[in-house]
């Protein structure tokens, strides 16, 4: 027997939907879940001249449970279809909750929340988060809310989640993925589907797919900055708040305690008022110029005392794509944190007794690998505010490429659209590529990696999977703007 719990054909899903309906499985749950079991013997695959046991034979593998993964995998399975969503992690939200990534940024595009993003707000708010302060238009959640939501989302939904659980590679038969080979707690794996959506962030599934990609910026090479993002615990928020609003009188921040945000940028020459106390860390020698080129601190809802640490970001000579550099990332961007967090103990007024509560639990990719599916967005459908009739979702977030020149900013009200083609490529028919590494420049990425945008891209990549699927059409033949509307879950502006 295969030593893993093994769901299950459709024909199989069905008989077992039948013994629950009649009480026979403990727990019966909601009737889309293929309920855990052994699988047959002998259900194996063959890679790399091992037998590798087949642990889910499903209609939709989503790989990546991060903003766009999660989303993906919800709105796959609420379309019908039977869905698996494969995570490296222990927690569903990728970069939001692993990554220490807070709060949601406001994609600055009127009505741009849609559904999946405005349940989510609302879920927040249910379990006691209030994610608006009022003023800004950010969502400011909790990290291990969000994680648990997250949990009851996918339950409800009937997703089954593989945590622990990495992709390894994919096995390929003409144009379609066929299964994913994934390294379980147990060993490795197999996953056939159907539908594949890739949400690791790094285009990993595409690229073990084939699919061709690029990385980094076409004019340094250089990835976009990775952070090392934490939290600190033990601070006086509202003495923080006195000190740089009162005493320094900053007034960019315009919500004021509980949502709270301190920040400087020095090498981006934004002037705020705490350049000059960071930069005197410099003189003393308590900081690197690295270190104290840029900090910024969030207040997180329902963790009193707690800021989420927008740093330290590390110098882009360490690359994002590339392991090595990546492991020496961590080990440098753990010492620049602690020569933060050591120097804001010492001198801000307000983090006296504060110490460092969380580490991320991996390091903050703003861009690492993004696929070149079948449109390519780039810097001009920014500018031009691109709209198109396969559009599933707008954006209006500004090209945030950090260290590089920051291009004019959409006046208010104004936004692009993304295509469904940006998920989509021409070399692998069943595949759909979620989140911040679809098909876009690097300065246009720049702009839509935000993760409310990442989530509705997710989500259209559930609805296509699930409609193509119900209508015989692989992913990559799928016309969004064939879906009827009252399935999409954005329609174009057009
Ligand atoms: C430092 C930093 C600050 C940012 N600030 C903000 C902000 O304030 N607000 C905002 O809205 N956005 C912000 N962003 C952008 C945003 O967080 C990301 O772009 C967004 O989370 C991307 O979502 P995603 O689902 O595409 O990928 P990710 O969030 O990266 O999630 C990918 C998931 O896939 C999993 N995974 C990867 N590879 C594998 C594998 N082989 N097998 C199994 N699982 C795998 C990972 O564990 C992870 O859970 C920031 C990003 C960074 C790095």
């Amino acid at each position: 027997m295969n030593s893993f719990s093994i769901p299950v054909s459709r024909r199989d899903f069905v008989k077992m939907a039948g013994l629950a309906a009649a009480g026979a499985l403990v727990g019966g749950g909601t009737p889309r879940v293929a309920k855990a079991s052994e699988g047959a013997d002998g259900d194996i695959v063959e890679y790399a001249e091992r037998k590798v046991p087949v642990l889910y034979d499903m209609d939709v593998c989503v790989v990546g449970g991060g903003p766009a993964g999660t989303a993906a995998a919800v709105s796959a399975a609420r379309g019908g279809a039977l869905t698996v969503l494969v995570e490296r992690g222990v927690a569903l939200g990728g970069l939001a909750v692993l990554g220490c990534v807070y709060p949601f940024m406001d994609t600055l595009a009127p009505d741009s929340d849609t559904p999946y993003v405005a349940e989510v707000k609302e879920r927040l708010r249910a379990h006691g988060v209030e994610p608006y302060d009022g003023v800004t238009g950010q969502t400011w959640h909790n990290p291990e809310t969000l994680a648990l939501i997250y949990d009851e989302m996918c339950e409800e939904a009937g997703v089954n989640v593989l945590y622990q659980t990495v992709l390894v590679d994919v096995l390929r038969s003409g144009a379609a993925v066929t299964a994913c080979i994934v390294q379980t707690i147990a060993g490795l794996g197999a996953i056939r589907a159907k539908v594949f959506i890739d949400g690791t962030g790094d285009a990993f599934l595409s690229r073990a797919a084939d699919v061709p990609y690029e990385q980094g910026y076409e004019k340094t090479g250089s990835n976009q900055p990775l952070s090392f993002r934490f939290e600190m615990g033990g601070i006086d928020v509202k003495r923080v708040y006195k000190y740089v609003a009162v005493d320094l009188k900053e007034d960019w921040c315009k919500s004021k305690p509980p949502y709270y945000e301190i920040a400087e940028a020095m090498h981006r020459k934004q002037r705020y008022k705490l350049e000059a106390f960071m930069a005197k860390g410099v003189e003393s020698g308590e900081l690197t110029q690295e270190e104290a080129e840029y900090m910024q601190a969030y207040t997180i809802i329902g963790k009193n005392g707690v800021m989420s640490m927008n740093c330290p970001e590390i110098p882009v000579r360490f690359r994002a794509s590339d392991p090595l550099s990546y492991s020496k990332a961590v080990v440098f961007g753990r010492k620049m944190m602690r020569h933060i967090a050591d120097y804001l103990i010492r001198h801000m007024p307000g983090f006296e007794h504060a110490y460092i509560s969380r580490e991320a639990a991996m390091l903050g990719a703003r861009e690492s690998w993004r696929i070149r599916g079948k449109y390519y967005l780039v810097e001009d459908d920014y500018h031009n505010q691109s709209r198109f009739p396969d559009a599933v979702c707008r954006t209006a977030w500004f090209i945030d490429a950090h260290g590089e020149k920051v291009s004019e900013k959409l006046p208010k009200g104004a936004f692009y659209e993304i295509p469904y083609r940006s998920l989509v490529n021409d070399q692998v028919s069943n595949l759909i590529t979620a989140g911040r590494c679809i098909s876009a420049s690097f300065i246009l990425q720049a702009s839509m990696r935000i993760q409310p945008t990442c989530m509705s891209i997710g989500e259209a990549a559930g609805v296509a999977a699930a409609w193509g699927l119900e209508n015989g059409l692989e992913p990559n033949e799928v016309r969004w703007e064939d879906i009827p509307k009252e399935k999409r879950s954005y329609v174009s502006a057009g």
